[in-house]
């Protein structure tokens, strides 16, 4: 009876992990007691939250040089932190606009830092990622901050910048999606509620000499190095979403890991792309190269049909297609827990729309 859920988040979870979730809501391990319910300083949680830890470093291969932190405040909320931890004493600090989410990172750096907006793309709409080496990066920033996968308009990086300069990334929505090798970057960052787990969990990684360094005035909430020092639980921590978020490593782990969660999105991503540009009637406006497998925006030949699209896609059982206000239309978020057989279907109404409306 469940339907596809395209969200851009809260997006899907994996059913196996809900329906496991469910039996240890009403009673943790026969314990007499919900999950919810039991102390952050107790063994049951605290060895939750490591294996959670541990299972997070296996998939993402993340070395003893960094730190994993279980966070709350999401991907927001590090948009301050990044630069009262990073570039104390209003440092250089410089970043890519590739969308809506770089955007808010940079007004909100603003605030503690000397932010550069090194490139741009929003001379034609955010629709692709300005060439590396056309950035105007400065030798003396703290670091360069970038969006690799932008929700809304569905544009993903295809190269990295390169140098000293630690790369700060926003990855809530691509964590997961693929493997990526850790040691590229200073810090990554992800809100929980897309490829993780539910919301209400921010996991940052931090390079352990990136610690240390924090304004003082960072606020001890924001501050990694108090985070780290206190395993993530200076205060109480999200403890139903780290448990879930574990769950959801585990499943990772049991379909082959990263590398076969990579093969499974492009398949996903790529049929719907070309069903897409194949198809006469939808169009995507992202270029080729920087096309997100997790998030797939596209348009109706005459956006007077778009009501009428959304309306039969919720009778068909295909929720959330609604595009952002900002680029209109529809967006198809196609995270890890979606199945391909929802690709399936959502591509076999759009032929139906598209036939009947074309
Ligand atoms: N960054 C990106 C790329 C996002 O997609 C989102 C939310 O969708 C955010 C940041 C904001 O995340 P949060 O709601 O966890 O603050």
């Amino acid at each position: 009876s469940r339907v596809f859920n395209f969200c851009a988040g809260p997006a899907a979870l994996p059913e196996a992990v809900l329906s496991k979730a469910q039996a240890d809501l009403m009673d943790w391990q026969g314990r007499g007691l919900s999950i919810m319910e039991m102390s952050h300083r107790s063994d049951e949680i605290v060895s939750i939250a490591n294996e959670a830890e541990a299972s997070l470093r296996r998939l993402m291969s993340i070395s003893d040089d960094y730190a994993v932190l279980f966070l709350q405040g999401g991907a927001s909320q590090q948009f301050a932190a990044v630069p009262l931890n990073l570039a104390a004493g209003n440092q250089a600090a410089d970043y890519v606009n590739t969308g809506q989410w770089s955007k808010k990172a940079i007004s909100e750096a603003k605030r503690f830092a000397d932010v550069s907006v090194v490139a741009s793309s929003e001379d034609r709409n955010f629709t692709y990622v300005p060439a590396v080496n056309s950035w105007a990066r400065r030798d003396n920033a703290a670091y360069v901050h970038i969006c690799p996968n932008e929700t809304i308009g569905g544009v993903a990086y295809s190269e990295l910048p390169t140098g000293e300069t630690p790369i700060v990334a926003d990855m809530s929505s691509t964590i997961l999606s693929q493997p990526i090798n850790v040691n590229d970057y200073g810090v990554i960052y992800a809100g929980a509620q897309k490829n993780i787990g539910p919301a209400g969990l921010t996991v940052v990684i931090v390079r352990k000499d990136l610690l240390g360094k924090a304004s003082e005035h960072c606020p001890t909430m924001l501050n990694w190095q108090v985070a780290a020092e206190n395993d993530s639980m200076y205060n109480t921590p999200p403890t139903f979403a780290i448990y879930l978020a574990g769950l959801v490593f585990e499943w990772l782990e049991d379909l082959g890991g990263l590398g076969a969660m990579a093969e499974i999105n492009q398949r996903k991503a790529g049929k719907l792309y070309d069903y897409i540009d194949g198809s006469g009637f939808y169009a995507n406006p992202v270029a080729l190269p920087n096309r997100s497998l997790m998030n797939v925006p596209f348009t109706l030949a005459d956006a007077a049909l778009d009501k009428a699209f959304l309306a039969g896609a919720d009778a068909a059982g295909l929720l959330n297609l609604k595009g952002h206000r900002s680029v209109g239309g529809m967006r198809a978020s196609i995270y890890n827990a979606v199945p391909e057989a929802g690709v399936d279907a959502l591509i076999y109404y759009m032929r139906d729309f598209a036939s009947n409306n074309g």
